[in-house]
This record gives C-alpha cells, sequence and structure tokens, in this order.
C-alpha cells in the first residue's frame, strides 16, 4: 500500500467504526485486494460486503442472546440421548426447537418427572436452539427469579420486572415446585404466570405432577387458577423413567470394574 492508500484505509476503519460496521470493517480490506486482482465489479463487491456485515450480526446477536439466556453450558440436543426417555420423541422436540407456532401463540411446555431424567437438560437443549434459531431465552431456577420478583414488589416495581420478562420469548421456569411454600413467594410467581397467559411461552420443569401442587403451594385457589392458564395451550412431557444420573453412575462404576472390595456397596446404605 502506498501512503495515501494507508491513509484512507485508516480513516475508512475510523467511519466504519463510527457507523458501528464492525462486519465490513473486518473484511473490507481483504475482500478489496481479491475484488481488485480478480477484477470484480462493484455491486460484486457491495453485495460481499453486505453479506459480511449481516453475517457478523447475525453471530454477535446470537452471542448476546446466549449470555442473557443463563443456560446451563453443554446441554444440548445432540448430547441428549433420546433412547432413555421413550415417550418423547425426537422429531417433537425437534419440531419445538423451531419455535414458530408454540411461541408466536405463547403456548407453554411442561416437563414433568422425578430427578435425574433430564428435566434441565431437556430445557436447555430446547433453549439453546431456539436462541440459534433466533428467538430470546431466558433460563432461571425457579427460586431465583422468585427471589428477584420479591424484591421488586418490595420496591413497588413488581409490574415493571415482569414486564421486562416479555422480552424473552420463553422463559424456562426450572423446579417450580422448589419454591419456597410461603404465601408471599408463590404469589409472585402466580403474577407472572397470569401476566404471560396466552401471550408468552413458558418452559416449566417440575418433579411433582399437578395433582400434588395443591399439597405444596399453600393457596389452592391460586394454585388451581395458575394450573388453569399453564395447561390451556400446552404441550406436556411426562419423563417417567429411571434418573440417568443414577444409570451412568452405574455404568461408570461398572465399566472401571469395580474392586471386589466394594462390591457390596449396595447394602450398606
Ligand atoms: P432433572 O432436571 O430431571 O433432575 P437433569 O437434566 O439435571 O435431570 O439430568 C441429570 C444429569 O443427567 C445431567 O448431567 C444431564 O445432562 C444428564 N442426563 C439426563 N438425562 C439425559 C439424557 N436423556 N441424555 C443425556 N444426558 C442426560
Ligand atoms: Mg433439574
Amino acid at each position: 500500500m502506498k501512503t495515501n492508500d494507508k491513509i484512507d484505509a485508516a480513516r475508512i476503519d475510523l467511519a466504519l467504526a463510527e457507523l458501528r460496521l464492525g462486519g465490513i470493517k473486518l473484511a473490507w480490506s481483504t475482500l478489496a485486494a481479491t475484488a481488485d486482482k480478480e477484477g470484480w465489479p462493484a455491486a460484486r463487491f457491495l453485495a460481499a460486503l453486505v453479506e459480511q456485515e449481516t453475517a457478523e450480526r447475525s453471530r454477535r446477536r446470537f452471542a448476546r442472546h446466549l449470555e442473557e439466556a443463563r443456560l446451563p453450558p453443554n446441554k444440548t440436543l445432540d448430547a441428549f440421548d433420546f433412547d432413555a426417555v421413550p415417550m418423547i420423541s425426537k422429531a417433537r422436540v425437534q419440531a419445538l426447537a423451531a419455535g414458530d407456532a408454540w411461541l408466536e401463540s405463547g403456548a407453554n411446555l411442561l416437563c414433568f418427572g422425578p430427578p435425574g431424567v433430564g428435566k434441565s437438560h431437556l430445557a436447555a437443549a430446547l433453549g439453546f436452539a431456539l436462541i440459534e434459531n433466533g428467538w430470546r431465552v431466558l433460563f432461571a431456577r425457579t427460586t431465583d427469579l422468585v427471589q428477584k420478583l420479591q424484591i421488586a414488589r418490595r420496591d413497588l416495581a413488581l409490574e415493571a420486572a415482569i414486564a421486562k420478562l416479555d422480552k424473552y420469548h420463553l422463559l424456562i421456569l426450572d423446579d417450580i415446585t422448589y419454591v419456597a411454600k410461603d404465601h408471599a413467594e408463590t404469589s409472585v410467581l402466580f403474577e407472572l404466570i397470569s401476566a404471560r397467559y396466552e401471550r408468552r411461552s413458558m418452559l416449566i420443569t417440575a418433579n411433582q405432577p399437578f395433582s400434588e401442587w395443591g399439597k405444596i403451594f399453600p393457596d389452592q385457589a391460586m394454585t388451581l387458577a395458575a394450573i388453569d392458564r399453564i395447561v390451556h395451550h400446552a404441550t406436556i412431557f411426562e419423563m417417567n423413567v429411571d434418573s440417568y444420573r443414577r444409570k451412568a453412575a452405574i455404568e461408570t462404576n461398572r465399566g472401571a470394574g469395580r474392586p471386589a472390595t466394594r462390591a457390596t456397596i449396595k447394602n450398606s446404605t
């Protein structure tokens, strides 16, 4: 490059940075060299620049949405063993991962089952796939979110806090039945559920089926009203299988050839 060219390049970089065209800023000089060498028509060069900017923006958007989602790491659909939960169809889950119909109508997804069967894994994996498809997701342990909402209520900002969650097309409430059982805690939860009803989707995981919720949450009438809203437009996955965690632990032990001295471990508990 000649000195003048260098000055021009620096000026272009500066202007691109100011215009927030980071994708073009990264790519233009290489593309310009190729274009000069291969004698590209101007429109082809421009198209290539625009393509770079679009790709860079969608990369950045994905990274931003992934970070804000707070998903537990490494839980993907690829890593999920569907053979372990024969009642759940992989095709069905893949269709849900596209998002479209159910997220647009604010429908819900419920995963029930005992601990260790993959409810949180499936929820996180679906969240990840949805983010890849351009949706916004928040994964929350229900107890943590309820704590935040209670603080908001104390500050007379509950409505605003719930409205802020509207930006998420899907709110994952993991372990809903772990919410501590006093009235104040459950009532913010139920306000959240009412606010999202038929507008914004939720994915709820629970160790106990609905039939037990009356015993878990303090207010029967409120619980029934909440269940009513949750199930009105919902897909339900009943994951009644053995704990994957326990099965995996047993298999690891077998694979490692547990020493004979520990072979009687099952009587020791
Ligand atoms: P739950 O939320 O139902 O208690 P988790 O989703 O936390 O269960 O699963 C427990 C552990 O077992 C996690 O490490 C998870 O990745 C793994 N796991 C559970 N089910 C499966 C599965 N079907 N395929 C792969 N890993 C699984
Ligand atoms: Mg879980």
